[in-house]
């Protein structure tokens, strides 16, 4: 689905101190995967470099196989870190705007993607709200209207930048339910961005660790744990045993 080798990345002209560095990613059709990292160690600034509005200084960048140079954005769906919800229109407006933006006949009639957000809108739990502006919704519902408006895009691989980062503990859980049944529905790819490591443990298939220093490589854990997924499982000996390896590893060298 997605193939990245070697790349770097630097903010400056001269390409010098790179943020990313020879990181390297396979990530596979129907795959739930969670970047994890330090505040500032360059996870939105990946994602910005896959969704393309960004340029490797080095490295190709391979989605479905192709190798995509130019309009990656057209090749993934991409929700950034602040959910983006444009304050002057409805959740329907909203959800609309990836189809104002490319319009095609292969993308159906508006009165036909709006049945189909009114379909999802229901289905998310927003079936009352679409004629609410943004500012009337609580956080989880933000969330979801953000999210249903990435899905409207119809691309297979879902860019997700801490979704549920500021949400309550007890409505991150249900937005967990909530995501791990619709991935399990939608066959859906993900990369998942999250400080949270129970977060991405209990979701993922595999877990990427970007380091604090660019030059020490990124690791990866592999999270063998049975699907369905469930909160239970928290307490699971495997599951505590990864989550003591995860903060072992992306803590260890940070904090001496
Ligand atoms: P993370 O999402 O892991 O917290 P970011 O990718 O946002 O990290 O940022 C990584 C580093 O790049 C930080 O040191 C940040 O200050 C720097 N950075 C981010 N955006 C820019 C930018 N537009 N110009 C220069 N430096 C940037
Ligand atoms: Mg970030």
């Amino acid at each position: 689905m997605l193939s990245l080798d070697d790349l770097t990345y630097s903010y400056s002209q001269s390409h010098e101190s790179p943020i990313i560095q020879g990181l390297s990613m396979n990530v596979h059709a129907g795959e739930f995967i969670s970047i994890i990292g330090v505040s500032g160690s360059g996870k939105s600034t990946l994602f910005k470099l896959i969704a393309g509005l960004l340029e490797p200084n080095c490295c190709e960048i391979h989605i479905h196989g192709e190798k995509c140079t130019t309009n990656r954005l057209g090749e993934v769906a991409y929700m950034p870190q602040k959910d983006l919800l444009l304050p002057w229109r409805t959740v329907l407006d909203n959800c609309l705007l990836p189809w104002e933006f490319n319009r095609k006949p292969s993308r159906g009639h508006k009165k036909e993607v709006i049945a189909n957000i009114q379909r999802m809108l229901e289905r998310f739990g927003l079936g009352k709200y679409e004629h609410c502006y943004p500012n009337e919704l609580s956080g989880g519902m933000r969330q979801r209207v953000a999210f249903l408006r990435t899905l409207i895009t119809g691309q297979d691989l879902l860019l997700l930048d801490e979704p549920f980062g500021a949400l309550d503990a007890m409505t991150k859980k249900e937005m967990h339910r909530w995501l791990l049944e619709l991935w399990d529905d939608l066959f859906k790819t993900v990369l998942f961005i999250t400080h949270d490591l129970e977060e991405a443990i209990l979701l993922s298939d595999r877990i990427y660790l970007l380091p604090s220093e660019p030059d020490q490589g990124v690791q990866e854990m592999h999270v063998n744990l049975p699907r369905p997924r469930h909160y239970v499982m928290n307490y699971d000996p495997h599951f505590i045993q990864l989550r003591q390896d995860l903060e072992q590893r992306l803590y260890e060298k940070t904090f001496i």
